[in-house]
């Protein structure tokens, strides 16, 4: 019998706002995302790994950038978000 064990990445979108993207040097739109590794079975998820990470996530050229854990956006600037 052969299982299909493994590990994916699931990302959630927490909110949606506009920032200053360092990339694109304009103000985009941003998505606030919560990413985390689970295990699966059979493509089915089990149960998380780790800790979750939250992240910004421009939607023009997908660069991303982690959040600091008070929520602050560090070296990314400009950022206007309604908080979940
Ligand atoms: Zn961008």
């Amino acid at each position: 019998m052969i299982l299909f064990f493994g590990t994916r990445l699931r990302r959630r979108v927490l909110g949606v706002g506009t920032f200053d993207c360092p990339h694109c040097a304009v103000v985009r739109a941003v998505e606030r995302v919560a990413s985390r590794v689970w295990a699966h079975l059979f493509w089915i998820p089990l149960f998380p790994l780790g800790t979750p990470r939250v992240s910004l996530q421009c939607t023009a050229c997908h660069g991303e950038w982690p959040l600091s854990p008070g929520g602050g956006a560090g070296a990314v600037g400009g950022l206007s978000m309604p908080q979940a």
